[in-house]
């Protein structure tokens, strides 16, 4: 038996790698570098733990593993103690002495692997301790863990990542390993870059959850649908609910009690016991629905979370992705579900044009946003368009909300383009932008003090939208606001000095307008114009 798969049973106990595993773990200790882009759940630690132990049999000296989470060192480091691997960690949860401690342990070579904080791994003491180890010969590789962190394009960036070159430019010849869960193409690139990974073998997986069932719906009234998703379909179930304020972690916790569901705040300005004992009982109790904000998650290791739901959307898909991930880690089925609608186009709009960050990095951000917004928008299979936003081609999955109740399809392309026009219009009279509810007045032909005051019923499109309701516009409103059909522009009023959204047309606006693209909208907003609207004509 080979030297891996000799530790593989012996110290792991598993009979066989899975996936890419093996083919990874043979190449990091043959000293090659590596970045390997893995699901969570896929089997990461084994592909850094196994060429550690390999590589310091062989007299290489001790690994080090690059975290930013002390609860994962923690953990990490008392599993590799009960498989009898020399490990520790260092990070800011231990006193000077204990520090020193471990500091020691390393430098006499009674360590296999040794888990760092970032932040403390580029200070100019530990940097001191590895180039002695260095000159020696002593440092088996380096594994960087959630490697996306050091990308600013990443939904998680943190900026000590950056100084991790240092690792390339100082301990030249040492392999290193870049792991993460979670980058598209984008992020993928600035991890090579940034860490000079250029040389680096790439092992990408496929990033298909099947036991994931992905659903997203279009927001009602948000808190309602979501009791009724956990009554009706995960009753008892442990889950996470991602909200995008604190205030309203809060408000949904106490509502979902209300309800009789066993639910519970996280986010980072609750008192650290109260996290803490929340977490805690997340992790140990059945059936706690955790409502937090995206501070909560990260390293939090529960199998049977059986569902995942988004009651604001998130920046982007990698965040969609990773959050979603944290379902079915034991292989069982699970849901992620997310509710959206224009309030949260509109919202995730309003944060990258309020942040401070320059125009480029803006016109990325949006860029990320507006991939999301295509994939609730999708009629199609959901885990198709996932996948194929990380570079996998797949099938119709038959798992996922479009697959299992194909979605009849309403062509909505002359309500979008009546829309437009009279968007068109309104500022050709008025020489203003308005904002979406003023333009829906006029397209419905509703007589407002404000349609009075502008003139706006003397317009040629005056009430030809009439035959829409005001839900189904709203519909076609955010699919042109997601497709760049749309765009939105800011105005401060001058009485209140309040800044809003105003409509404005976009290039690809012309595009629609001279029929040059399909606007497809699901039936169950063309079911509500049955319903709702009464046909004039
Ligand atoms: P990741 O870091 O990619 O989320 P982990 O390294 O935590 O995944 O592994 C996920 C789970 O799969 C762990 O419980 C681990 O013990 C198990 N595992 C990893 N590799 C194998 C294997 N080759 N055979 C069986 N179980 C494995
Ligand atoms: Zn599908």
């Amino acid at each position: 038996m080979s030297a891996v798969h000799s530790v593989l049973k012996d110290t792991f106990g598993y009979d066989a790698f899975r996936g890419p595993q093996q083919a990874i773990v043979e190449h990091v200790t043959g000293g090659g570098d590596a970045l390997v882009l893995m699901p969570t759940g896929g089997g990461k630690s084994l592909c850094y733990q196994i060429p550690a132990i390999v590589r310091q049999q062989q007299g290489h000296g001790v690994a080090i593993v690059v975290s930013p989470l002390i609860a994962l060192m923690h953990d990490q480091v008392g599993a590799l103690h009960e498989a009898g691997v020399k490990a520790a960690f260092l990070n800011s949860s231990l006193d000077w002495q204990q520090a020193q401690d471990v500091e020691w342990q390393m430098q006499s070579g009674q360590l296999t692997l040794l888990y760092v904080a970032p932040e403390r791994l580029v200070t100019p003491r530990f940097l001191g301790l590895l180039d002695d180890l260095f000159a020696q010969g002593q440092l088996a590789l380096f594994a960087i863990d959630e490697a996306h962190c050091v990308s600013q394009w990443g939904h998680d960036f943190r900026p000590e990542y950056r100084a991790l070159s240092v690792l390339h430019e100082r301990y030249a010849g040492v392999p290193r390993i870049a792991l993460t869960a979670t980058a598209d193409d984008l992020t993928r690139a600035d991890i090579v870059e940034r860490l000079h990974l250029e040389q680096a073998e790439q092992f990408v997986s496929s990033f298909d959850r099947p036991n994931i069932r992905y659903t997203i719906v279009e927001k009602k009234d948000v808190t309602n649908q979501l009791v009724r998703l956990i009554k009706n379909d995960h009753e008892g179930e442990a889950g996470v609910v991602y909200c995008l304020s604190r205030r309203r972690v809060e408000e949904l916790a106490q509502t979902l009690q209300d309800n009789g569901i066993n639910a519970l705040p996280y986010h980072a300005g609750l008192p650290s016991e109260t996290r803490q004992l929340h977490q805690n009982r997340f992790l140990r109790e059945d059936g706690i629905v955790v409502v937090a904000t995206i501070a909560f998650g990260m390293g939090i290791d529960k199998p049977d979370v059986r569902f995942v739901a988004h009651v604001d959307m998130p920046r982007n898909i990698e965040g969609y992705y990773q959050e979603t991930g944290r379902g079915g880690r034991d292989g069982l089925p699970a849901h992620a579900w997310m509710a959206y609608g224009i309030s949260d186009v509109l919202n995730q709009r309003r944060m990258i044009d309020e942040g401070n960050a320059d125009e480029a990095f803006k016109a990325a951000l949006r860029g990320k946003l507006d991939a999301l917004l295509t994939l609730a928008e999708a009629t199609d299979c959901r885990r198709q368009r996932l996948l194929q936003y990380f570079g996998e081609a797949s099938q119709p999955c038959g798992n996922c909300d479009n697959c299992l109740n194909p979605p009849a399809i309403w062509d909505g392309t002359d309500a979008a383009r009546k829309l437009l026009s009279t968007i068109f219009r309104v500022h050709e009279m008025s020489q203003l932008t308005f904002g979406a509810g003023h333009i829906m007045d006029v397209l419905r032909g509703k007589v407002t003090d404000k349609v009075t005051q502008y003139l706006h019923d003397k317009i040629s499109t005056f009430g030809i939208g009439k035959e829409y309701s005001e839900q189904q516009l709203r519909g076609v409103m955010r699919q042109l606001l997601a497709t760049g059909a749309l765009g939105l522009h800011k105005v401060t009023s001058e009485n209140s000095g309040h800044v809003f959204d105003t409509l404005t047309l976009t290039p690809q606006s012309r595009v629609v307008l001279r029929g040059g693209m399909q606007v497809l909208l699901r039936e169950s907003v063309a079911a509500t114009r049955t319903r709702s609207s009464k046909r004039t004509s």
